[in-house]
């Protein structure tokens, strides 16, 4: 590196760096590559209301939410923005997250102000904004040839500034509490009665909604609409819009485990709001950490555990030359792909289709009398723990981290689930803290026979 290279390091992270990013209407997929590199960077991320929190818990860094749910404390834009400007004073990599894209009604360009008046440096990655998102995922084209040649973007807040530019196809923002104040001032600007109307609630979501009507029929009809929900006027609007190619889609709620099963042509994976925290017993994992001389095997069997392993690992200021001498197995890709991530490559690795077959490996492989470290989280798996006693091997499981079934704002609306999965015994019991019964329509796929055995009980299926 040269002189000159590393200086403008040092500058750069004396005073922070902040990505305004753009992270689309709902659908996780839909994040730009750049805004995933962004996030991966990011030390702090300070998200707004229509970002997903399965979204934000794929990243490491801290996560402040700026929204409004009423569990939290309600941010107003100046101090959002004193937050970016803080955090970035302090040096570090700020990623402030929006939904949509932030210069379509984000209010980016406010932040961006305020940026440059603290001469911090910034870049900006758009994201797909609601309209666009819309537009695909229920197949109405924005424009097209003979019926629509423009478009225009609208807001329907506040209700003495709704617009009704001369444009073919019109999508109005923010309409959830002004659909008829909108609507009858599209008529009273002269646009016929039977124009088409499409409204979107959760674009782009699991649980995408449409409902269409003439302008004419809709202004008469008393319909509640829910927020976030885009207005589309126009002739562009299709008559296959409600059996579009999303709606066609299953929906799968997963409650845990990996979606190898499913394939992503035919179904939707909406994943069950269960957040993996912090908060083990600190005292009793330094404990362990001290010495890792009496384990001969170290077994991973989720990607949390090795998140969270390597977390206080490197806490107790140690690295992965303290495990040398054990065997390193890994269950399941994605915690195979998280120990790469700490530069291991597991001894052993395979993908099992529930506990029974992670004891199935170690017997046809003769593991037995191995003292075998289960790092995982508070929710033991004493089947698996049970199992591997009987081959003769001595288990210590170990809690790195909580797992917790999340209340309130995020929890799934079943009305639009077509099956369920359930991976573990473990996961049943977090789906019923927060849901006494399953509706009759939905398919429930249970991971093994135990698992099977779990929802029985628990929802007194015979
Ligand atoms: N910057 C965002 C818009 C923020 S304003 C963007 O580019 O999309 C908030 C409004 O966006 C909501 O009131 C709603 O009208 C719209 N919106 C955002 N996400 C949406 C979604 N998934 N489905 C429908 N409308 C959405």
């Amino acid at each position: 590196m040269t002189k000159s290279d590393h200086s403008q390091r040092v500058d750069v992270s004396e005073k922070g760096y902040v990505y305004i990013i753009g992270a689309g209407p709902g659908d996780p997929e839909l994040l730009t590559i750049k805004a995933e590199r962004a996030l991966q960077e990011a030390d702090v991320l300070l998200y707004d209301d229509l970002v997903s929190g399965e979204l934000v818990d794929q990243f490491q860094g801290i996560k402040i939410y700026t929204g409004k749910r009423k569990d939290s404390h309600h941010f107003e834009q100046d101090e959002i923005n004193s937050e970016i400007v803080r955090h970035a004073l302090m040096g570090k990599k700020v990623a402030r997250l929006k939904g949509g894209d932030p210069f379509v009604f984000g209010r980016g360009g406010e932040e961006i102000e305020v940026l440059r008046k603290n001469g911090i440096r910034y870049e900006i990655i758009p994201g797909i904004t609601a309209a666009y998102g819309a537009s695909a995922y229920t197949e109405i084209p924005l424009t097209m040839r003979k019926i629509s040649s423009s478009v225009a973007f609208c807001t329907g807040h506040p209700v003495n500034k709704i617009q009704v530019p001369d444009a073919d196809t019109l999508v109005y923002y923010m309409v959830a509490s002004t659909v008829h104040d909108v609507l009858d001032a599209v008529v009273s600007k002269g646009r016929s009665e039977n124009t088409k109307v499409a409204i979107v609630q959760n674009a782009t979501r699991y649980n995408q909604k449409i409902f269409t009507g003439t302008l004419g029929e809709l202004r008469r009809r008393e319909k509640a609409v829910y927020s976030p929900a885009l207005l589309i006027i126009g002739d562009n609007i299709n008559q296959f819009i409600e059996k579009n190619w999303f709606s066609g889609k299953r929906k799968v709620l997963l409650t845990g485990g990996d979606a190898k099963r499913y394939n992503a042509m035919e179904h939707i994976m909406v994943h069950f709001p269960c957040r993996q925290v912090d908060g083990a017993d600190r005292e009793r994992v330094k404990e362990y950490f001290d010495d890792f001389s009496p384990y001969s095997t170290l077994l991973f069997t989720s990607k949390f555990s090795v998140k969270y392993f390597f977390a206080s690992l490197f806490e107790y200021g140690k690295d992965v030359r303290h495990l040398a001498a054990a065997t390193i197995c890994a269950t399941g890709k994605a915690a195979a792909l998280e120990l790469q991530k700490h530069g291991v490559i597991p001894d052993l690795f395979f993908e099992p289709d529930g506990c029974a077959d992670i004891v199935t490996m170690f017997r046809e492989r003769g593991m037995t009398d191995e003292h075998i470290l289960l790092p995982g989280s508070n929710l033991v798996d004493e089947y698996l723990v049970r199992e591997l006693t009987t081959l003769r091997n001595r288990v210590t499981p170990l809690c790195v981290y909580m797992h917790e079934a999340q209340e309130h704002a995020e929890s799934i609306d079943l009305a639009f689930i077509d099956e369920i999965y359930f991976a573990s015994p473990s996961c049943v019991n977090n789906f019923r803290t927060l849901y006494s019964s399953i509706p009759e329509n939905i398919t429930v796929t249970a991971a093994d026979t135990r698992t099977e055995k779990e929802y029985r009980s628990l929802f007194g299926e015979s």
